[in-house]
């Protein structure tokens, strides 16, 4: 959504939510969005969904539900319609949006998920450690705002399962108001999207934003298929929709816009998906096509949040697994080797002097040559003081949120030691 239909849109502020309140907006239709980013541009840094009220002539339908922002939510919401919730219709299985069912589910609603919901749970569940340290680290300050996929098994426990389960369409009639959710693979398997035919409006969730989509989280996640994707964009697009609505950041409006944006995503991710099955094809590993891939300017859908590069090793990995073909491979990392290049370097004090030289000018290279002396020394001074001056270089040039929060999470973990 351009800036001037955002600023058009009524802006309700509600009373009694004092700092950092989401504001409500009525995008018409009945349809009204609380989120803390929706209205302040494309911002998508926050790991936080939107919540969307469907207000219809037998009570109010909620789709998504956000995690620690769905207190906020919520009272924003209910001041504008306080009907009971018919349903909660959840766009897929992260905590970023299922955080608030409970807040939300009275005793006749019912909470609608595709069949695939409690498995992609039970996932998260069984790697909630796993998750909820990669959680802490990417999105940084110990996670005051909360694990966006991935709560640990506590959190999960008390959120309520999903009533009504389904497979390819579901159909749902509250007043006289019809909702077709459509199952749309992508961000996981479990993604739906909903569609009002009436309003000609389309829930999107995670499958549209506003950067190239996170194809591979370094959180850590199972493959998410690209070609998915690519089939669900066209499962939405056929439907020619002239409102849709991102589960983050902002609405698109008109159908020239919504085809042009839609159809434009779809592109940027069956191009990088074809380059890099056509550069496995030829035998190229997948440190060349990290750097050989690039999206075209016509296709170029900006990287603050996915990254071309991480979704070319996803896409790799994800077909083929780990091993290259290299022997060495079989048997670890380089990393068995460190200790014996930095002796022959002439030991970890002259290796970290080369990483500072290089911090300022080539801060990739210093950081892999902390590595290196880290690997001999593990509390060296001088290569975590190398390391340091490396990743601040890194962060200072980054656009990208994801990686940001990772710079920042070895940029403290490196000043910890040197304390
Ligand atoms: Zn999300």
């Amino acid at each position: 959504m351009s800036r001037t239909s955002v600023a058009a849109l009524l802006v309700l502020s509600v009373a009694g939510l004092v700092h950092a309140q989401p504001r409500v907006a009525d995008l018409g239709g009945g349809i009204y969005m609380a989120g803390l980013e929706g209205l302040s541009g494309n911002d998508i840094r926050i790991p936080q969904s939107n919540t969307f009220m469907v207000a219809t002539t037998d009570g109010v339908v909620i789709i998504d539900t956000s995690l620690t922002a769905a207190p906020a939510h919520k009272k924003a919401l209910t001041a504008i319609s306080s009907a009971p919730v018919r349903a909660i219709i959840l766009t897929h299985a992260h905590g970023d949006h299922t955080g608030g069912i409970a807040l939300w589910k009275q005793p006749a609603t019912q909470v609608i998920a595709h069949r695939l919901y409690p498995e992609f749970i039970e996932y998260t569940d069984r790697l909630g450690g796993y998750f909820a340290r990669m959680n802490a680290a990417q999105f940084g300050g110990g996670l005051a705002l909360g694990a966006p996929a991935g709560r640990g098994a506590a959190a999960r426990a008390t959120s309520p399962r999903p009533d009504v389960l389904f497979d390819r369409t579901h159909t749902l009639d509250v007043g006289t108001t019809r909702f077709e959710i459509l199952h749309t693979p992508g961000e996981t398997p479990d993604h739906l999207t909903v569609w009002i035919p009436s309003l000609k409006a389309a829930f999107i969730g995670d499958n549209y934003y506003e950067s190239f989509p996170n194809l591979y989280t370094l959180r850590g996640t199972r493959p998410r298929w690209a070609l998915d994707y690519v089939a669900s964009l066209n499962r939405v697009l056929a439907l020619e929709p002239e409102l849709v609505l991102p589960s983050h950041g902002a609405t698109i409006r008109g159908r020239d816009e919504i085809r042009r944006r839609l159809t434009r995503y779809r592109d940027a991710i069956q191009y990088v998906h074809d380059a890099t099955v056509k550069g496995m094809n030829e035998g190229k590993d997948v440190d060349t096509l990290m750097k050989e891939i690039t999206l075209p300017p016509d296709l170029d859908v900006g990287e603050s949040y996915g990254r071309v590069s991480w979704s070319v090793r996803g896409i790799y990995d994800g077909y083929v697994g780990w091993y290259d073909g290299n022997v060495s491979t079989m048997f670890g990392t380089p990393g068995q080797a460190y200790p014996a290049v930095v002796a022959l370097a002439g030991g970890p004090d002259a290796v970290a002097a080369r990483a500072v030289a290089l911090a300022a000018t080539e801060p990739t290279t210093a950081l892999y040559l902390t590595d290196m002396a880290l690997a001999a020394d593990p509390r060296h001074r001088g290569a975590l003081q190398a390391r340091v001056r490396a990743l601040q270089m890194l962060l200072e040039s980054s656009k990208n949120s994801n990686e940001r929060g990772w710079l920042a999470a070895g940029l403290r973990a490196a000043e910890q030691k040197l304390k």
